[in-house]
């Protein structure tokens, strides 16, 4: 049987955006993220992360300052009890990238590259698949890459909520509890 995900977003889903969050004394997790992701390990969907990180194009930080602060985030889960699996990031960007990061790539989101990375590597069964993000570029990016639950994570700004077809608008992570049940474990047994 092939291996579903659960796509996140970082920036906005698992911690507060305040823009460039690359240090832990700066990191604020969302409510409810621990849970989720516990969630997701028990109904055996992959945690991926899925994250444009522009910031390192731009200079703001380096690419192990980032591995560094996700390696910390990873055990802040694991502390927890909750597993993320993989890690994707993008360093591009394609105006205000510095050198090397400054391209016109086909990992950063809206394009798909990183949700077919994943798909690639972990041999994954994508509309069985499931991605929450908190800007319409990344329920974009799941939709061409074919995953089939998409959920928009609106939080308490319920305003920039929007009504498209296919997307889910959810204004709190345990919403998103159901989708993982209905097609988790459980549901792949019946
Ligand atoms: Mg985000």
């Amino acid at each position: 049987m092939k291996r579903k995900a659960l796509f996140l977003d970082r920036d906005g889903v698992i911690n507060v955006d305040y823009g460039y969050v690359h240090r832990q004394q700066d990191c604020v997790f969302v409510d409810g993220i621990f849970d989720l992701v516990r969630q997701a390990n028990a109904t055996g969907h992959r945690v991926v992360v899925v994250t444009n990180q522009a910031g390192i194009g731009r200079g703001y930080f380096s690419e192990s300052q980032f591995v560094a602060f996700m390696n910390w985030m990873r055990r802040s889960f694991e502390e927890r009890g909750a597993r993320i699996d993989r890690v994707y990031f993008c360093p591009h960007h394609p105006v205000a990238g510095m050198g090397r990061y400054r391209q016109v790539c086909a990992c950063r989101k809206p394009e798909p590259g990183m949700l077919n990375d994943a798909q690639r590597d972990l041999g994954l069964d994508m509309s069985a698949s499931i991605l929450v993000g908190d800007k319409p570029s990344d329920l974009d990016a799941g939709a061409r890459a074919g995953v089939g639950r998409r959920f928009l994570f609106v939080g308490d700004r319920p305003g920039r909520a929007e009504t498209e077809s296919g997307i889910d608008v959810v204004t709190r992570l345990s919403d998103i509890g159901a989708a993982l049940e209905e097609t988790g474990i459980a549901a792949a047994r019946v």
